[in-house]
């Protein structure tokens, strides 16, 4: 947050429902203040009936920008004037850029702030890897379409309900025709054990007694994993493959990495990734 709002601080915010519980303002309030920059950034409740107004209301008020959040990031997309390639090929916006013209651009940071949190963490870039997503819904298909942007070359699904999989499979493989997609089951040993990066993109592990989304002991011993959910901030599974050996990188990294690239279009400056996750950790 500006440490003073006067009448020419800029306005950015994450719109959800709810939106309370959103990690998002103490986070970006983090990036302002490190960058010494006149903005702030609040919650922006939401209501599913007042999307459209909502959106609108972005422009009318001269928000610079906004984060958009469950159950609004497909809506939004089409509320757009423009969507980028990622937000177009995921089917949904989470970052919202308004232009001085008042002109809308839907972007998707999910996809790319997951990669950036592998590479700031371990270095380790899906180029030319085979990897492995846990899940179909919206944070598995960001990261197959990271992965596939980013020069993956094979990337498997692997999620309960299979024929998801399958369908996200389908659209990834149409807008990346140089990457492989394909879907395999808990039983696909070796293929599973073939993914150098595997990243696990379902809601297990919030609630207490979840099942494991895949054994640890499946992994090739030299993977990397990035774990969705961040509370709990260390997830069974999360310590299943810590115990297991592998590198791993917690949800709240995912968290930073696609918030500070949303901070990074909206200013131009660059995000203080440090402060940003010392201010949500805890
Ligand atoms: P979503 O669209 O609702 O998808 C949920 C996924 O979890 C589906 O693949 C679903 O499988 C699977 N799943 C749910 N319950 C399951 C169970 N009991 N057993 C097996 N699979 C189960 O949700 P989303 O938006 O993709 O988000 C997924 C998780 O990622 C959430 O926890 C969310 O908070 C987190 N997330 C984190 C970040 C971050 O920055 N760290 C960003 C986005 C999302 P089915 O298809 O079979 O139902």
């Amino acid at each position: 947050m500006a440490s003073r709002i006067t009448g020419t601080t800029q306005l950015l915010g994450v719109m959800g429902w709810p939106v309370s519980h959103s990690r998002s303002p103490l986070m970006q309030a983090a990036a302002i203040r490190s960058a010494g920059l006149d903005y702030a950034y609040v919650p922006l409740p939401v209501h599913p009936d007042r999307l459209q107004e909502a959106v609108s209301g972005l422009r009318a008020l001269g928000f610079r920008g906004c984060n958009v959040t469950i159950p609004h990031k497909a809506a939004v997309a089409g509320l757009m004037d423009e969507l980028t390639p990622a937000a177009h090929g995921i089917g949904a916006v989470n970052t919202i850029l308004v232009g001085d013209d008042g002109r809308l651009v839907g972007d998707n940071t999910d996809c790319e702030g997951a990669f950036d949190a592998i590479e700031d963490e371990t270095g380790l870039s899906p180029r030319g890897l085979e990897v492995l997503v846990i899940g179909a819904g919206g944070a598995a298909m960001a990261c197959a379409w990271g992965a596939a942007a980013r020069g993956a070359r094979v990337v498997r699904l692997l999620n309960r309900t299979r024929a998801k999989a399958e369908e996200v499979a389908r659209a990834m493989a149409i807008q990346h025709p140089g990457c492989q997609f394909e879907v395999v089951a808990s039983t696909d040993r070796d293929r599973i054990a073939a993914c150098g990066i595997v990243l696990q993109m379902t809601s297990l592990g919030m609630n207490p007694g979840d099942v494991l989304p895949l054994d640890p002991e499946m992994l090739a011993s030299g993977a990397v994993v990035l774990e969705a959910v961040y509370s709990p901030l260390e997830t069974p599974w999360l310590h299943g493959c810590r115990e297991r050996g592998l590198r791993a990188v917690d949800g709240l990294a995912m968290l930073v990495g696609q918030g500070a690239l949303a901070f990074e279009r909206w200013t131009g400056v660059r995000a203080d990734r440090r402060a940003m996750k010392a201010a949500i950790e805890g």
